[in-house]
């Protein structure tokens, strides 16, 4: 078994820099690919302006702002991961589009090379599935903006070996995060737990209970939660939390699930969020 040195990131976009960001500040060299040249240096550009931050506020050195930089390599050509000891998928949430990448990167790297995903919902046991070794895929479920966000949720698949999980506990460490591990199941248990929270919220909402403000207000000041799951919800974007909620609600058939009507017309009316300017609150 190689030692773990080099990182390839699958995707530039929102989760793929903040990881490329993490893991070449620990000292592994990271070979950051998206769809075109473009969009992997646009995810770069993104990274020195956190690091840029990081640097102002006195949280990392000039030096290792420049270092982490100078690991972190561009690139276009899914081939350019081969010679990686784990890579890394943040791509969009869609099984067809990871468990067609899966089979690449089966054919790609080497035989013990781990491949992990950023899923927050799919399953991971569907995704191993494709690949060779499948004991080798694992869920690596970081959290927006990863550079500040301490969790990692490990995500088990049916198939993933001990030595996998214990070498990724190892990367999770070394990447400086506080970690979990889940068994693959609908929403893991970060996503379960939180939407059940939102949904919850929701129907309050809808039934007239209390004001957005003031329900966001009770787990905030009650429950010393840093945000609302109202205004939470606005921040993920009510289409995605609309999309996840119909997904568990079919996996699990729990009632818990089952989408409130109030999202569904809020996302029918184009009210997503602060993306869109409107969700529970106006931006
Ligand atoms: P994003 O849209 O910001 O970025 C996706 C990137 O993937 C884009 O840069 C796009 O060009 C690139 N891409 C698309 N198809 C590709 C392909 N075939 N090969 C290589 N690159 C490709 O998405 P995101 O928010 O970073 O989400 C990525 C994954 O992370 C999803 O699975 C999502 O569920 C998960 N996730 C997101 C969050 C979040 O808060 N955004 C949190 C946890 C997990």
């Amino acid at each position: 078994m190689t030692a773990l040195k080099a990182v390839g990131i699958v995707g530039a976009g929102t989760m793929g820099h903040g990881i490329a960001h993490v893991a070449a500040l620990a000292g592994f060299e990271v070979w950051l690919y998206d769809v075109t040249l473009a969009a992997a240096g646009a995810g770069k550009t993104k990274i020195q302006q956190n690091l840029e931050i990081g640097v102002t506020r006195g949280k990392v050195s000039a030096a290792d702002r420049d270092a982490t930089l100078g690991r972190i390599t561009c690139v276009d050509t899914l081939a350019a991961l081969s010679g990686c000891q784990l890579v890394i998928e943040a791509i969009p949430e869609k099984l067809a589009l990871k468990q067609e990448l899966f089979s690449s990167l089966s054919g790609l790297c080497a035989p013990d090379t781990i491949l992990a995903s950023n899923t927050s919902s799919l399953s991971l046991t569907e995704i191993a599935a494709v690949a060779t070794n499948p004991g080798r895929v694992v869920g690596l479920h970081f959290f927006n903006p990863v550079h500040l966000m301490k969790l990692l949720e490990i995500v088990r698949a049916f198939q993933t070996s001990d030595e996998t999980l214990e070498r990724v506990k190892a990367f999770g460490t070394a990447i400086n995060k506080e970690l979990i591990v889940v068994k693959d199941s609908p929403g893991f248990a970060s996503s379960r737990l939180g939407l059940a929270l939102g949904l919850e919220a929701t129907r309050m909402l809808e039934e007239g209970v209390a004001s957005a403000a003031d329900i966001d207000r009770a787990m905030k000041l009650g429950y010393g939660h840093p945000m609302g799951p109202l205004e939470l919800g606005d921040l993920v974007g009510l289409d995605v939390r609309l999309a996840i909620a119909e997904y568990l609600h079919a996996e699990t058939g729990s009632p818990t699930f089952r989408p409130p009507q109030l999202l569904k017309k809020m996302v029918r009316a184009g009210k997503l969020g602060k993306k869109s300017g409107e969700g529970f609150y106006k931006y």
